[in-house]
């Protein structure tokens, strides 16, 4: 059995910067994640990543990741690659490593930053072979290097749609149309504007209507949508496509807190259930911490300093950070993540941070110090 101060699962952004700050204040870390390289969304992104330079604006996301990586292990984390946190029991951690190996992990302090999942939505022939999510689909082409496809319908047009739309033109396919339900394109100008400019048309106030195909997609119809988001009727048109990619939002992945017994909230402002948590990051159960798209969908640079908060409050709980020490860092935290959501894309965070506050504090339970 291993024992730990803190363990940290997931190693995307948040995973990263959470086990920086704690194994800064001088806590032994352990960094749990699945993948043969931790890093989460980040190495999929071969974009530069927008923002301030104090978050690697300009920056390549993968260079970002291995950057923190490298930070994390100068730091002394101890990085534990392609291992499966399949059970919370307590501060108790159930890990498979490769080959299927059991491996039991005792921590003081756990933080949880488990990530997003892609959602779906439903379709005839929404099962067909051919039918992934955009970021399934940038997995396949910036990580294994498959291209899924010639021919790429994206439904979708936030960032996660427009970045992925744009990455299949680099990887040498067609994207035929963006479509988006809204009126309007709902990622960054800046995104939309490069498909524009290599002719992809965006279809806003459009959807899918079904896919075609036998065994596999051959093909799609879309249609329009009035101002009640009701069908034009007419307006159906067939695109010749052979991969259908949904962008249609994130979802937090709260397998993990929900078995470590978390209470949990629906903000569909923040991709939908989501662990209570304080202004530590702390859930309803004492020393179990949650941080990044884990805690509420949210982007890069606030998913890396909510880890930062995290990894500061679970150095500061387990003694290794004074209380003034503590006090400073974690205003100077939370004063970056306040200027981060200043704008309209914190409107939900800034809406739901009293009310998670409140909640978290009334179903409080003590930390049970781990049980087997
Ligand atoms: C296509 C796309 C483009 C984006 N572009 C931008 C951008 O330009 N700018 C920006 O700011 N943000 C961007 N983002 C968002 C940004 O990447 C995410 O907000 C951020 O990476 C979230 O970090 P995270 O640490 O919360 O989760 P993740 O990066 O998802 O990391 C979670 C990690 O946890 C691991 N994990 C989960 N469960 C387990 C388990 N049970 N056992 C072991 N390991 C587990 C996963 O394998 C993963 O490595 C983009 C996202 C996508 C999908």
């Amino acid at each position: 059995m291993l024992r730990t101060d803190v363990a940290i699962i997931g190693g995307g952004v948040s995973g990263l910067t959470a086990a920086i700050e704690a194994s800064k204040a001088g806590a032994t870390v352990h960094l749990i994640d699945e993948g043969a390289r931790p890093g989460g969304q980040l190495f999929k992104q071969i974009h530069k990543f927008f923002g301030s330079r104090r978050h690697y604006a300009g920056i390549r996301g993968f260079e970002i990741g291995e950057r923190l990586l490298q930070d994390a292990r100068k730091n002394g984390v101890e990085v534990v690659p392609n291992a499966f946190v399949f059970g919370m029991f307590g501060n108790g951690i159930g890990i498979i490593e490769a080959e299927g190996r059991g491996r039991w992990l005792e921590a003081k302090q756990v933080i949880l930053c488990c990530g997003a999942s892609e959602k779906g939505i439903l379709f005839p022939g929404w099962t067909l072979p051919g039918v992934m999510g955009a970021g399934a689909a940038q997995t396949l082409i910036n990580v294994h290097r498959v291209l899924p496809g010639k021919r790429f319908l994206i439904v979708g047009s936030g960032n996660v749609g427009l970045v992925v739309a744009y990455q299949i033109l680099q990887a040498g396919a067609d994207v035929v149309a963006v479509v988006e339900a809204l009126p309007r394109i709902g990622g960054w100008g800046v995104h939309a504007s490069k498909l524009l400019r290599c002719g992809v048309p965006i279809l806003t106030s459009h959807t899918i209507k079904g896919a075609l195909g036998r065994g596999k997609v051959e093909g799609a119809t879309i249609e329009a949508l009035d101002e009640k988001y009701r069908r034009v009727p007419g307006s159906e048109r067939r695109l010749e496509v052979n991969v259908i990619c949904l962008a249609v939002g994130l979802k937090p992945n709260i397998e993990l807190p929900l078995m470590a017994g978390c209470e949990t909230m629906f903000l569909g402002g923040l991709g939908g259930r989501v662990p209570l948590h304080d202004e530590n990051m702390e859930t309803t159960q004492a020393g179990i911490y949650v941080a990044g798209d884990c805690a509420g969908v949210e982007e890069a640079s606030t998913a890396m300093e909510s880890g930062r908060l995290a990894g500061a409050a679970a150095a500061e709980s387990l003694g290794y950070l004074s209380k003034d020490e503590a006090c400073d860092l974690k205003t100077e935290i939370r004063e970056v993540l306040d200027d981060l959501r200043g704008g309209p894309f914190g409107v939900e965070r800034r809406k739901a941070k009293t009310l998670l506050n409140q909640r978290t504090r009334a179903f409080r339970k003590p930390n049970n110090g781990g049980s087997e």
